[in-house]
């Protein structure tokens, strides 16, 4: 689609997020609006998300798979590195008191600069399969956001009618001016649970790390590069992993039930989904995958309360013994899922290594673990996934 085609388009349109965030932080906003707007009920809100803190997150997703599913069709891949530079938006924070920072229903305005950062996603692009290459073609906004508690961002955009038109990318600035490596970010984002600094990329000696390196693996992908920065590779892996699911409803749920009040809903996993395969609920893992310290992870969202130092031992060896592949995937199915996603092509396609030190005497690699037993249903379902045809992209390209 020419640009200006398809400028014209989006920002004719009332922007509306599924949404999951990478660093998930889930968004204090309420979508009750989203729900007036749009009387099909293909999307839902779940307000079931109750960190430590007891603050309540509400999130969207797919409700009703067929109704979404048909109002989404297959990109046709036009030139999807060429269009990246064309998408890119950066923005001030919004003025939304709530916090909904890039849902509006009028399309936030693009601060000068935003394109210097499309050579950030043309180098990702160079450096990712094709499965991954063809997601920016369905994007309609790459938001540089200059000021986000979380990391990143994705979710589905939609027009008035409420059908999906494409898919939406946020991150936040500062990663991207900092340079940032996978090791840096990762240690910094696995310390916010146990007190670590969130205003900086600091990492505090004594909380847990991460040693991480990667190297490309040429034999794999003909077209990879001499250089990628890996902490882009995961976390764009992550983001593109939630729209993935969503576009695909690889989370189906069933027998969703309200609590008494009306606030609290929670459903079961469909058999044969990815959340099947650790989940009872979208809310409660199966027990075998439960740990004392899985509720009390915070990451983005701690406001002051933060796991004890005591039980950072605790927390990696029980996190060993699950089939969750990293304390951020034990959080929620559609984490679980971005997460995995994320570690699975991590190792696969540019060799990195990730090693957890808890700083406390124990190391864990996670790389090791995703190729073991434990996690040889997950490792499966990934390795079919990727290679499936009928995958399915938001489409950016269906408007007038
Ligand atoms: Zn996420």
């Amino acid at each position: 689609m020419k640009k200006s085609v398809f400028s014209a388009y989006i920002s004719a349109m009332l922007i509306n997020l599924l949404l999951i965030f990478v660093s998930c932080s889930l968004p204090t906003v309420s979508f009750a609006d989203t729900i007036a707007t749009s009387e099909k009920k293909f999307i839902t809100i779940l307000d079931n998300y109750t960190f430590r803190d007891q603050k309540k997150y509400n999130f969207l997703k797919i409700f009703n798979s067929n109704k979404f599913k048909s109002n989404i069709q297959v990109s046709p891949f036009i030139d999807c590195r060429a269009h990246i530079k064309d998408i890119m938006c950066l923005v001030a924070p919004s003025d939304d008191p709530s916090g909904g920072i890039y849902r509006e229903k009028n399309k936030r305005s693009c601060l000068e600069g935003g394109k210097e950062y499309a050579k950030y996603f043309e180098e990702l692009y160079d450096n990712y399969p094709t499965l991954l290459q063809r997601m920016f073609c369905s994007l309609t906004t790459i938001y540089i956001e200059q000021r986000f508690f979380g990391t990143a961002y994705a979710g589905l955009e939609h027009d008035e009618k409420g059908n999906v038109i494409g898919g939406v990318l946020g991150i936040r600035q500062s990663v991207l001016d900092n340079n940032l490596s996978l090791a840096t970010w990762a240690s910094w984002k696995e310390q916010l649970s146990f007190g670590g600094i969130i205003n900086s990329y600091d990492i505090k000696p004594e909380l847990p790390i991460i040693l991480s390196t990667s190297n490309h693996n040429s034999n794999d992908n003909s077209h990879i590069s001499t250089s990628v920065n890996d902490f882009l590779y995961f976390v764009v892996t992550h983001e593109f992993g939630h729209i993935f699911d969503f576009s695909n409803n690889l989370n189906k749920t069933k027998n969703c039930h309200q609590s008494a009040d009306g606030t609290n809903n929670s459903c079961e996993m469909e058999v044969d989904s990815w959340g099947a395969i650790s989940w009872k609920t979208e809310n409660q893992p199966k027990n075998i995958n439960d740990f004392p310290g899985r509720n009390g992870l915070c990451f983005y969202t701690c406001n002051g309360k933060y796991l004890d130092l005591a039980a950072v031992n605790q927390i990696y060896s029980d996190l060993n013994k699950t089939d969750f592949i990293s304390t951020y995937s034990s959080v929620n199915p559609y984490d679980d899922f971005a997460d995995s996603l994320a570690y699975y092509l991590l190792a696969k396609n540019i060799n990195s290594s990730y090693v957890i030190d808890t700083k406390t005497g124990s190391q864990y690699d996670v790389i090791q673990k995703l190729q073991s037993t434990t996690w040889t249903m997950k490792y499966q379902y990934l390795d079919k996934f990727i290679s499936r045809e009928d995958i399915i992209y938001p489409n950016a390209q269906t408007g007038p």
